[in-house]
Parts: C-alpha cells; sequence; structure tokens
C-alpha cells in the first residue's frame, strides 16, 4: 500500500530524511518511533503530499505520490490532481483540528459533502454511524468545547474515515491527551486496526505497537536505524541508539 524507496527531505541544508527505505502492506500497521526531530512527522507529510520529497520514490496504493510517470518521465501533479490523491488518506494529528463551531456530527459531515459533493442524507446516516463506531453515538449534537480530549479525538478519527481513505497515518495521537484518556483513543485504533485498515502510527505507546503493529521502525537522525516485528524490537534491540531510545519510553 505505501512503498518508500531512498526518500530523502530536505529542508535548505537540513537534510531531515536521509533515504528512507520501507513497505507497508495493505491491511498491515506500521509504528514509526524515534526521538524528537528525527523526520517522523516529515515522513507522514511526505505520505500526503504536504511536502515535497527531494529524491527518492514514494508510492500509495501503485500511484506516485505528486507525480505521474509517463514515457519514463515525471510530471508533477496539478493541485487539483494532488488534491484528489489526498482525499483517500486520512490524518489524525496530535492536536484534533476539530471546526470549533461545528457539532461533532457536522464536523464529520463536512469533508464527504464539501468536498465529494455526496448527498446530506445519506453523508448523516453514515456519520452518525461513525460516530457510534469510536463510542460517541450520544455526542453528535456537542460541540468540541464540550467534550473531553479523548473524545474530540474520537471525532477526528470517525472525521477521517467519513472519507472512506484507504491508508490512515496518526500523528501521535495520544500525546496531548490527560493518561486517563489514552486508552479510549487507542481502543478506537485496534478496532480499525482489526477491520483492516492499513495504518502508519507515530506513537511513543509501546503498549499498543506490541499488541497491534505489523511492524515497528525505530527511525534516528533522518535514518531507519532498526525496524521489524514489534515484539522483537521492543524485546531485543540490536542497535545502541534502538536501546536508548527504548530505555526512555518504556
Ligand atoms: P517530534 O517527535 O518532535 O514530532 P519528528 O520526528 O516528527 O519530531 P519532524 O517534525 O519531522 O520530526 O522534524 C524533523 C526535522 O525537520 C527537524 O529538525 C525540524 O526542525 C525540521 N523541519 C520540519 N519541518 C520543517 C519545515 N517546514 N521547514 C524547515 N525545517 C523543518
Ligand atoms: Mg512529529
Amino acid at each position: 500500500m505505501v512503498f518508500a524507496d531512498g526518500v530523502s527531505k530536505s529542508f535548505g541544508s537540513n537534510e531531515v530524511l536521509k533515504s528512507i527505505s520501507l513497505e507497508v502492506r495493505r491491511g498491515e500497521v506500521m509504528c514509526l518511533v524515534g526521538p524528537s526531530g528525527s523526520g517522523k512527522s516529515t515522513f507522514l507529510r511526505l505520505i500526503n503530499h504536504l511536502e515535497i520529497l527531494s529524491a527518492g520514490r514514494l508510492s500509495v496504493d501503485g500511484d506516485l505520490v505528486g507525480y505521474r510517470e509517463h514515457g519514463g518521465k515525471l510530471y508533477e501533479l496539478k493541485p487539483k490532481e494532488a488534491a484528489m490523491q489526498r482525499r483517500d488518506i486520512g490524518m489524525v494529528f496530535q492536536r484534533f483540528n476539530l471546526f470549533p463551531h461545528m457539532t461533532a456530527l457536522e464536523n464529520v459531515m463536512e469533508a464527504p459533502i464539501r468536498v465529494k459533493g455526496q448527498p446530506k442524507a445519506e453523508v448523516r446516516k453514515r456519520a452518525l454511524e461513525l460516530l457510534a463506531r469510536v463510542g460517541l453515538a450520544e455526542r453528535a449534537d456537542y460541540y468540541p468545547a464540550h467534550l473531553s480530549g479523548g473524545q474530540q479525538q474520537r471525532v477526528a478519527i470517525a472525521r477521517a474515515l467519513a472519507m472512506d481513505p484507504k491508508l490512515m497515518l496518526f500523528d501521535e495521537p495520544t500525546s496531548a491527551l490527560d493518561p486517563e484518556l489514552v486508552g479510549e483513543v487507542l481502543d478506537v485504533m485496534k478496532e480499525l486496526a482489526t477491520s483492516g485498515m492499513t495504518m502508519i502510527v507515530v506513537t511513543h505507546e509501546m503498549g499498543f505497537a506490541r499488541e497491534v503493529a505489523d511492524s515497528l521502525v525505530f527511525m534516528d537522525g533522518g535514518v531507519v536505524v532498526e525496524s521489524g516485528d514489534p515484539r522483537e524490537v521492543l524485546s531485543n534491540p540490536q542497535h545502541e541508539r534502538t536501546k536508548a531510545f527504548l530505555s526512555k519510553v518504556l
């Protein structure tokens, strides 16, 4: 589903990602961990074409991200085409970024109506189903300010799912939450993983990684230091940098 081959990204002279190669197969969950500044968010942003890569190839579901190949040459997608590509990828951030002037239900309904032009009654039905799926059927008419952080994050997940994404990217979805609210968000993500969604999750929740992920990638300084089965990497890290990092988060 996601295929990265020698992906590099520089901001000016700062080489933030240095030839990242990895693969996430359909239905798999990859957890991405690493110290602050190691390039995790940048990598997610490249997948969503919010940043443009400096070198390498990156594809989602067989399509190059941001480019079209024709006769051995690469052509940059027009903004409209890039937007079409991005529609299939759901993203959930540390900060929930819900529209404050809309209820939970309206937040979930917004994109399918505005971006896809789907009929309102249909979108509403599906949005209510999604809110029920994340355990918020009773909160459909609440405004974000009247929801807890964990509830807001679950609305944000429902909102992303409303676009029927084929891939979900999570960037530290629980790190802004009070500890007692982390579990309810992780439970929703677990259910999503079990349902077969392809997911890349930047997180420091190693329990989640161990239990749910098919692979764990440890990044540091813009390179993949170590990757593999999460249980193996967590219980038997091979590199000093991985050991040092895990000793801090475990
Ligand atoms: P954290 O755990 O703190 O979220 P991260 O692993 O997600 O860190 P990134 O946010 O990807 O790290 O940042 C990696 C490096 O890229 C940092 O040195 C950061 O300053 C730099 N960087 C990120 N975005 C930009 C940008 N738009 N312009 C310039 N530098 C950037
Ligand atoms: Mg980050």
